[in-house]
């Protein structure tokens, strides 16, 4: 993928602002897919914490008590693997969507984005179109600029609460975290992030928008390592629209030897990133297709064909035929795939159950004077089920002649016990100073979760025995 970078692009200079961008409204065809992504993603993170399974928040990232709840599963520190493998697949996917659509994630999907466009709707419906917001900022402070620019910013500022509240609903359940809020009750760390993700919210997306996107995001700069001739990108047919003038709607472009641009200059006020996609592909664009519709909205008033800017790929911009999934695309997609398919077979197959042994540490074994040994172990069970269950412990592969073994253990969710157990063997009917044997764990109610535990029993050197 070819950008057009000019020799003075490649000096590194002092940052320097660029000051806001007003972005026109548009409708089309693109725009209402965007919207309607917008609403369903906005709707579903609000919604997601206010779901409830078996009594509890289905989703929620329990940091105070070390879990993750997701439905009927719940992750411990000890499932971090798993979720390292989900975010694994998350990347690979993004890769496999960017090699094949671009940066649509960027132009769709992206939460910055997202945002963004929301905070800008709100902005228009307060202020006016772009031109009267142009004019808004430049008129002198007078009481109805400084009302509407109060109106504008309070309610970017309730928008700002409610998407921090949601986010740390995520973290600590939304019934208790919203009770506190409206009885002003929240602890001193919840007020913190509270107010933090807030003005984070309200920075981002109501004050630097793009410049998230051009300057702070670490994707914009990667993407096109990802890129090839058949990516799809939105992009201006220079062949079709140069030279571009202005022109009145019953002109005929060709005796004025014009192209199809009519420099209405549309495609530039409606991009969010405040570029001009007629200079050629630029890492600035999110792909999101707005001066596609704003443009096709311009051609459609000439009678001209639309589609002078247009989703299409460097292939089928110098007029070659558009190719289907490539190797590269198809090598993303099918490692997506495995690494789903994997992470989802070995979620399905893991025990909610975790156990650990602990020896003795002061003495490996005990001798009676009967010679009878003694083992002394702590058995840690920790039930990864989100119900209280009943455990059984038996032990195998050891002929033991005293134990006290729990048969019926309760174990509330999410809870570890530890259980004492001492092992008493009659040190003559071992054969080896050391015996391996195990530890068998099963709840009662749910016998599929089991677990075997292999450890050892120490029986010392054959003197001990001697007479
Ligand atoms: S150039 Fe077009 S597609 Fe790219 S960011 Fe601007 S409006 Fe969106
Ligand atoms: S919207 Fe289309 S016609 Fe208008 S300036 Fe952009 S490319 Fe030219």
């Amino acid at each position: 993928m070819k950008f057009d970078i000019k020799e003075e692009d490649l000096i590194i200079k002092p940052y320097k602002s660029t000051g806001s961008i007003q972005v026109r409204e548009q409708k089309g065809a693109y725009q209402k897919i965007r919207r309607l992504l917008s609403w369903l993603l906005i709707i579903t993170f609000i919604l997601i914490p206010f779901i409830q399974y078996s009594g509890q928040q289905a989703v929620l990232l329990d940091i105070e008590n070390q879990q993750f709840r997701f439905f009927s599963v719940t992750f411990w520190p000890q499932d971090f693997i798993l979720l390292a493998s989900v975010f694994m697949a998350g990347a690979f996917a993004l890769f496999f969507v960017t090699s094949w659509l671009g940066r649509v994630w960027c132009g769709y999907v992206c939460p910055q984005t997202v945002w963004t466009l929301a905070y800008i709707w709100v902005e228009h419906r307060i202020e006016g179109t772009r031109n009267q917001r142009i004019a808004l900022d430049k008129q002198k402070h007078s009481f109805a600029k400084l009302q509407k620019k109060f109106v504008k910013h309070f309610i970017w500022l309730l928008m700002s609460v409610v998407s921090a509240s949601t986010f740390i609903s995520y973290f600590i359940p939304a019934s208790s975290l919203y009770s506190d809020i409206m009885q002003l009750n929240c602890t001193g760390l919840v007020t913190f992030w509270l107010c933090f993700f807030t003005l984070c919210t309200y920075g981002n997306a109501g004050w630097l928008r793009e410049k998230v996107c051009i300057d702070m995001c670490p994707y914009a700069r990667f993407q096109s390592a990802m890129f090839d001739k058949n990516t799809l990108l939105v992009a201006y047919d220079k062949e079709r629209g140069e030279n571009r003038a202005p022109r009145k709607l019953k002109d005929d472009p060709k005796q004025l030897g014009l192209g199809d641009c009519v420099d209405c200059n549309l495609c530039v006020e409606v991009c969010p990133t405040g570029i001009d996609i007629r200079n050629g592909m630029q890492y600035e664009c999110i792909n999101c297709g707005l001066c596609v519709d704003a443009c096709d909205e311009t051609m459609s008033r000439f009678n001209y064909q639309k589609g002078l800017i247009s989703y299409t790929s460097e292939q089928q911009l110098f007029g070659q035929k558009a190719k289907g999934l490539n190797v590269k695309v198809l090598t993303y997609g099918v490692i997506t795939a495995v690494i789903f398919i994997a992470t989802s077979f070995w979620i399905n197959s893991r025990v909610p159950l975790e156990t650990s042994i602990l020896r003795d540490r002061n003495a490996l074994y005990r001798v009676n004077y009967l010679g009878v040994v003694e083992n002394t172990y702590t058995l840690k069970v920790l039930n990864k089920t989100q119900q209280a269950l009943h455990y059984k412990i038996s032990v195998q592969g050891l002929e033991y002649s005293n134990v006290t073994l729990p048969k019926n253990l309760l174990i509330a969710p999410g809870t570890m016990r530890e259980i004492p157990i001492t092992i008493s063997i009659d040190g003559q009917t071992l054969h080896e100073s050391i015996t391996d044997f195990s530890f068998n764990i099963q709840a009662i109610e749910q016998p599929n979760i089991s677990l075997q535990k292999a450890t050892m029993f120490y029986r010392g050197s054959n003197s001990e025995y001697a007479g």
